[in-house]
């Protein structure tokens, strides 16, 4: 409120009042030019009065040395619960001690707000938010002042150089932290874009050497399988609440495997056994909903996207999640593409980053094989928990697929993964509705979201399309969006499975009362060949020839599907060995090369433990194959139970 005076000479003109004269009657306008000139005249002058007092980030290596480290407590948060908690586990494994900051909530949002600059995306007012949440709280709890807790802990997250807010989250942290009473408060980065080679210095007291990021990358893989396996289990449970108490134990198990730096896998093995156990109605069509969009938004299981996986779970939908190693993948795959982009301006380019004295070669190799690393033991850790059957995607056809439309070129966010997702998902008939998840105030995910996918969905008239934004104080409006979607979605699913029963010959009362009979076969420790876009009706294509038949004719069914998925295999060998070595090639020049002199070699040993294994196998289900025949293509086994 100004005083009388300056209300009267800033009046607004009345409605229909000529605007320019009623300005001119009360201010005098070449008096005011004059004064703001003559003010940039002194404040520019040397010696000049501009006082801008801008803040600028003086904390670009927070000190953390060794001989702290004992009084030190890193705190970690960003991911998921299972994430989080796993890390803290591979960490305190390492010998420091670490404590979860809670998944954000509103209040965080409310701190973010209060003390983050103006204009920032969500997921940084919540994030950055919730650290100065937990220091604020944890300060009045112990009672501790504000130079205490700047003492005791130290913030560890991930950071990068990228276009959008992301690259800025450190900065953000430190200002927001200075503005709430922590100036001088570390936040730790272990950039994401470093690697291993991020050695810190003997007297560092967060030594980033390889166990430090092997330990962080179990932890990772071990809670996207474990995830994965409730996402997959909960929506059938019978019991509610199963799923979750199964997704207690498994992470306990692992923790304290990290921890004590006992065998991961065996820990993931021993929650296969909780898992196992869980029973569940696979006659129930839920809808199948793919989560895609900006990374935080779409991981995060708190306020930040209005707890929406729970919610949709809630409206019995079963969330087909993104995983943190897709993210992952994509970042290797960002630098195999970069790589041979920049590769052909290697006499030209100077740049912070060009590729002069770089072995091309040997850095596609090393980018292809840790994407082969990732994948396998994704896939190992899957296989331990019984998170079967789940395919990682495909970076090169993801961004190929989406290039038409997004520029693979074009960064920040997830990039062009948005929509190849989308793309794949309809054409594969994947889900039966995608749901992209938006941040306010997100820069490329609003692109992809309110444009592009608007294109796309044009395209594709068929698909069920749901783009929503988190703002933080919409979740009415967001839910009830998302329900209308749903609500397509399940005359979907239920159209989807009554028409698999009809084109089966079969009825739902028959079904269950089947799995009633053979629960190995209801087991959520095997996943059932893609057959439909719902989980059900997956799962119903594959029990459909077992229906109505004795447990004899089971057996030589059993049998018969095997050996022909045996010869299958087999013949698509020669193929997918192909596909393999172009993608080889193209990949790295130099792998490929050593690749093929090894494959020489381990050819025959390979083809001979091939044989051996099928040979078996064949014999757990009676059929005695002729040494011979074993592993020859077009041989076709004989069955004891068939003779
Ligand atoms: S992708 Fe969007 S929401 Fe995520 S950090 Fe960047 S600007 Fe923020």
């Amino acid at each position: 409120m100004g005083t009388a005076k300056d209300q009267q000479a800033f009046r607004l003109p009345i409605l229909g009042e000529d605007v320019a004269s009623g300005l001119a009657g009360d201010i005098d306008i070449d008096a005011e030019l004059r004064k703001l000139d003559e003010e940039a005249a002194i404040n520019t002058r040397p010696g000049g009065a501009l006082q801008t007092d801008h803040w600028y980030d003086q904390m670009v290596s927070p000190q953390f040395t060794k001989s702290q480290r004992e009084k030190t407590t890193l705190l970690v948060s960003g991911l998921t619960a299972a994430h989080d908690y796993l890390v803290k586990g591979a960490l305190t494994g390492l010998g420091y001690n670490v404590e979860v900051i809670d998944v954000p909530d509103n209040d965080a949002l409310r701190y973010g707000k209060e003390f983050g600059n103006r204009g920032q995306c969500n997921p940084t007012y919540f994030t950055v938010g919730n650290l100065v949440k937990f220091l604020t709280e944890r300060a009045e709890q112990d009672k501790l002042g504000q130079r205490d807790m700047v003492e005791k802990y130290v913030f560890l997250t991930a950071g990068a150089c990228g276009p959008c807010r992301f690259g800025m989250y450190a900065t953000e942290y430190r200002k927001a932290l200075r503005d709430a009473g922590f100036d001088g408060f570390r936040v730790m980065l272990f950039q994401q874009k470093g690697g291993l080679k991020q050695a810190t210095g003997e007297e560092a007291g967060l030594e980033m050497n390889p166990g430090f990021f092997i330990g962080l990358l179990k932890a990772i893989l071990a809670g996207d399988v474990i995830n994965g396996m409730g996402y997959r289990l909960r929506p059938f449970e019978v019991e509610a609440g199963a799923t979750d108490r199964a997704i207690e134990n498994t992470k306990r198990y692992v923790h304290d495997a990290l921890i004590s730096g006992k065998s991961v896998l065996a820990a993931l093995m021993r929650g296969k056994r909780e898992f196992g156990k869980i029973q569940l109605d696979w006659t129930r069509p839920a809808p199948r909903v793919s989560i895609i969009g900006e990374f935080w938004a779409m991981t995060t299981e708190g306020d930040g996207n209005y707890q929406l996986q729970r919610f949709l779970e809630s409206e019995g939908a079963e969330c087909d999640i993104q995983f943190v190693t897709n993210w992952l993948l994509f970042m290797l795959w960002e630098g195999r593409y970069d790589t041979k982009l920049r590769a052909e301006l290697r006499g030209v380019d100077e740049a912070k980053k060009s590729l002069k004295n770089v072995q091309i070669g040997k850095k596609l190799a090393g980018l292809f094989v840790a994407d082969l690393a990732i994948r396998a033991v994704f896939h190992i850790f899957g296989a331990a928990v019984g998170y079967r059957g789940y395919h990682l995607p495909e970076m090169d056809e993801i961004a190929e697929t989406a290039h038409k439309y997004y520029n693979n070129q074009i960064r920040g966010g997830e990039g062009h993964m948005e929509v190849g997702k989308f793309i794949l998902n309809v054409l594969r008939n994947k889900a039966h509705m995608t749901l992209s998840v938006k941040p306010f105030g997100c820069m490329p995910s609003s692109g992809v979201s309110d444009g592009v996918q608007s294109l796309i969905t044009g395209l594709y008239p068929q698909s069920i399309f749901c783009a929503i934004e988190t703002s933080g104080d919409g979740k009415v409006n967001v839910q009830s969006r998302v329900q209308m979607f749903l609500f397509k979605a399940r005359i979907a699913a239920q159209k989807e499975y009554a028409d698999t029963l009809a084109k089966l010959g079969l009825d739902a009362a028959k079904v269950r009362a089947f799995f009633g009979a053979h629960p190995e076969m209801a087991s959520g420790l095997h996943r059932s060949p893609h057959a439909a876009a719902g989980t059900a009706a997956d799962r119903l294509t594959e029990v459909a020839p077992f229906i109505g038949k004795s447990e004899n004719e089971i057996r030589v069914i059993k049998a018969k599907l095997f050996a022909k998925k045996a010869l299958a295999a087999a013949r698509a060998l020669p193929a997918t060995i192909e596909k393999l070595r172009k993608r080889a090639a193209e990949r790295s020049p130099v792998l490929f090369e050593q690749a093929r002199e090894e494959w020489v070699e381990q050819r025959p040993i390979i083809v001979e433990k091939m044989k051996q294994a099928a040979r078996a196998k064949a014999e757990s289900f009676g059929i005695t194959l002729p040494s011979a025949m074993a592993g020859k293509d077009r041989s076709e086994p004989t069955t004891s139970a068939a003779a």
